[in-house]
């Protein structure tokens, strides 16, 4: 069991009543170690939605009304036993925080004989281990995020051309949105207004925002990079604007989504002077992102970047590390190296990692790019490949990528992949799909977006029975030999944007 640092002196300032509630809850994670202590670790492992956890809860000064959010974000058994606490325990000021502690541990243990217990904010649970490969649970506000996960790309706050009904329906549980381009369009402000990203665009499952940094280097038209900052003007109207660590962390909180990253720049992989450069900058941004986060209820990722330089990976891994965020990212990786370079970089950074909190790789990948980083322990990945493909006409299928423009496919009666699930194979014909293709229906765009993204989404559903059952490791040249027909590109990596 792993003990967090209490911490009762922290700022509560600027909260709306529901972030307090998050970041009361957030605190009460820090379990007094003198507690902890006192009561023998078997008392702390309960299931609850069959998790097993370590720690007890503790929140003070909220309503009861409060509670009807908190019991399904988490796990909260809706007991009398369980609810009782939160109403009697009222104490409301941090510096009592751990007289709540202890008298709500006196309490449960009274009335049900054992500590009520659930699964803590940002919390990792490894649930099955094969070789380096891992299946887990990350805890959100927003819910849990079953992993290892591929996250669908939402650029401007949609997946395009999908509802968030579409993405339920897929099983999509996390979604990727872009600090840059909110930033400029509708601006970050104007969604905090609106209530945040997730009420914005009705996605009420796990967010990830991107720093901005990305973009910024990629896309922005002219950029200036300091030790400080980025100054650099709008691919929409040439406008300036800068970014520094401290507004990409105040953007992301305006926006409010549950995974944020720590602002970081991103070098040409083969230039070892500049990705040294680019690392430690990256570093002590790293840093000052961290101190500029106010809210409790985002998990802030460092980025481990360093091109595809061995050392430079190894010495980021490791102080990336030190930095001891909720979880771990790995950028710069998807520029244009070689696959063979990209598992290198993995090999190397991912041994230097803690175990307990999961790893992200930014922007990776195609379905062979999935099988292989799960292998090499990456639990959390986005990219845009499968919505950008399916906007010109290409869609996963066993026989390999199909274009469904082509005229072989006029008549044809299956499914775009006849073992599918989703809504496109069960429905529709790929003679209607071309159809809309070749009559410039947007609904084309729509129905092959369902079936790529659900195509990952299976894959990973995939992965994930295969690690449980401890068979994922032998499995891995029967995944690729699967999807081997749909790489495009065997050697090189994609090059791939996170924004679609
Ligand atoms: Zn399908």
């Amino acid at each position: 069991m792993s003990l967090f640092q209490f911490d009762p002196l922290r700022p509560y300032r600027g909260a709306s009543p529901n972030t307090m509630l998050r970041i009361l809850y957030a605190d009460s994670l820090n379990l007094p170690s003198d507690l902890g202590e006192s009561m023998p670790a078997n008392t702390f492992n309960l299931q609850f939605s069959g998790l097993e956890t370590d720690f007890v809860l503790v929140t003070c000064q909220f309503s009861v009304s409060s509670l009807q959010s908190l019991v399904p974000n988490y796990h909260l058994p809706f007991t009398i036993y369980s609810l009782l606490p939160f109403v009697t325990i009222r104490i409301g000021v941090p510096k009592y925080h751990r007289a709540g502690v202890a008298v709500f541990g006196i309490l449960s243990l009274i009335l049900i004989g054992s500590p009520v217990i659930i699964s803590p904010m940002f919390d990792f649970q490894i649930t099955s281990k094969n070789n380096r490969a891992r299946a887990g649970i990350f805890s959100t506000p927003h819910g849990d995020l079953v992993t290892p996960v591929f996250a669908p790309v939402g650029t401007q706050a949609t997946v395009k051309t999908l509802t968030p009904e579409h993405l339920k329906d897929i099983n999509a549980s996390l979604v990727l949105s872009n600090t840059y381009h909110l930033y400029l369009r509708p601006g970050d402000e104007l969604v905090r207004d609106m209530g945040g990203l997730h009420k914005f665009m009705q996605w009420h499952r796990p967010m990830l925002t991107d720093s901005g940094g990305f973009q910024v280097f990629s896309l922005a038209q002219t950029r200036k990079i300091d030790d400080d900052g980025v100054t650099f003007k709008s691919h929409i109207d040439g406008s300036t604007h800068r970014f520094t660590p401290e507004k990409s962390v105040a953007i992301q909180e305006n926006l409010g989504a549950d995974i944020i990253m720590a602002f970081d720049e991103c070098s040409d992989p083969n230039d070892h002077a500049y990705s040294k450069l680019a690392m430690h900058r990256t570093h002590r941004w790293a840093e000052r992102s961290l101190k500029a986060q106010t809210r409790r209820d985002q998990a802030l990722f460092g980025i481990v970047q360093g091109g595809v330089q061995v050392d430079l990976r190894a010495e980021s891994a490791n102080f990336i590390a030190s930095l001891d965020t909720p979880g771990i990212a790995i950028g710069g990786l998807s520029v244009g190296e070689t696959k063979q370079e990209m598992h290198d970089t993995l090999d190397v950074v991912v041994p230097l990692l803690p175990e307990n909190k999961p790893r992200y790789l930014m922007g990776v990948g195609t379905p062979e790019d999935l099988i292989n980083g799960v292998a090499r322990g990456i639990d959390i990945f986005d990219c845009v490949l499968p919505t950008r493909l399916a906007r010109h006409h290409s869609a996963f299928a066993p026989e390999g990528r199909l274009n469904l423009m082509n005229a072989s496919f006029a008549r044809d009666e299956r499914p775009i992949d006849e073992t599918c699930d989703c809504y496109s194979c069960k429905t529709f014909t790929r003679a209607y799909i071309r159809h809309l293709i070749v009559a410039k229906e947007l609904l084309a765009g729509t129905l092959i977006s369902i079936h790529n993204l659900r195509a990952l989404i299976r894959l990973m559903e995939q992965i994930r029975v295969y690690i449980a059952d401890g068979t994922f490791e032998s499995r891995v040249p029967e995944l690729l030999s699967q999807w081997d027909n749909n790489a495009k590109r065997k050697h090189a990596t994609v090059g791939a944007q996170r924004d679609d």
